[in-house]
């Protein structure tokens, strides 16, 4: 069985509110293997966005661990769990927080000028990226001049541009109309499927949802695998 790159073993997350506490993880024990791609499905409110805080290291739980390619992250420091996050997690959210000012193009060169990547480096796994999205004519573009798909095409293609292990998406189609989200999940497909990278994607949109490898809900705070 391929190794998992992610782990959630055991993990609490709650919330302090005044004098009440809510709970949104409680023994949430989970498992992504590199090259699949997981949807996480469960209504509003019930803690996808937390789960996917905590496994991205950018929420501690308050118990339990998140191992990360077999190193266990929950009682490093925020510096050493920042490293970690910038270099082996990517994010994409329903929003795509491209810089407005800069074309596709150098959006996804980036992340890597500040890894500390050439400019040449940079613009030619850039390009390449720009065009597994199916963009690549677009790269020129600032956001403004791209449509909703493109956008978060090029957010996906950001989010991947220093090689993470992982990838983790907020609803990164809830914004788009249904054959939008259908294309921008091909390209997410193609990409993770050439790369060997593993992804968890929470997503409201059931027919996305049946298309990848597994589906996992959130059941009073636990992770809880859906039926195929
Ligand atoms: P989902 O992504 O499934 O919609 P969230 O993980 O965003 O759910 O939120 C789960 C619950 O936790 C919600 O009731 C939300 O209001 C609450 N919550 C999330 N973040 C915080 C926070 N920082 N402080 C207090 N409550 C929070």
């Amino acid at each position: 069985m391929t190794q998992s790159v992610l782990e959630l073993s055991s993990v609490d997350r709650h919330y302090v509110q005044g004098p009440n506490t809510l709970t949104i993880l409680k023994g949430a024990d989970f498992a992504l293997r590199s090259g699949e791609i997981v949807a996480l499905v469960a209504p509003s409110g019930t803690g996808k966005s937390t789960l996917l805080h905590v496994a991205g290291l950018l929420e501690y739980p308050d118990s339990g661990d998140v191992i990360l390619n077999g190193q266990s992250c929950a009682s490093l420091s925020d510096d050493r769990r920042t490293a970690i996050r910038r270099k082996e997690i990517g994010f994409v959210y329903q929003f795509h927080h491209l810089l407005p000012e800069f074309t596709a193009l150098e959006n996804v060169m980036m992340p890597q000028l500040i890894a500390g990547l050439g400019v040449a480096e940079a613009r030619e796994r850039a390009s390449q990226l720009l065009a597994y999205m199916k963009i690549g004519p677009r790269a020129e573009h600032r956001p403004s001049e791209l449509s909703g798909g493109e956008q978060q095409r090029v957010a996906i293609a950001r989010a991947v541009a220093n090689a993470p292990l992982v990838l983790l998406a907020d609803e990164p189609t809830g914004n788009l109309d249904p054959a939008t989200a259908g294309y921008v999940f091909e390209a997410l497909e193609a990409l993770v499927r050439h790369s060997g990278l593993a992804a968890l994607i929470a997503t409201h949109n059931e027919e996305l949802a049946s298309r990848m490898d597994r589906r996992i809900t959130l059941v009073e705070g636990r992770v809880v695998e859906l039926p195929r």
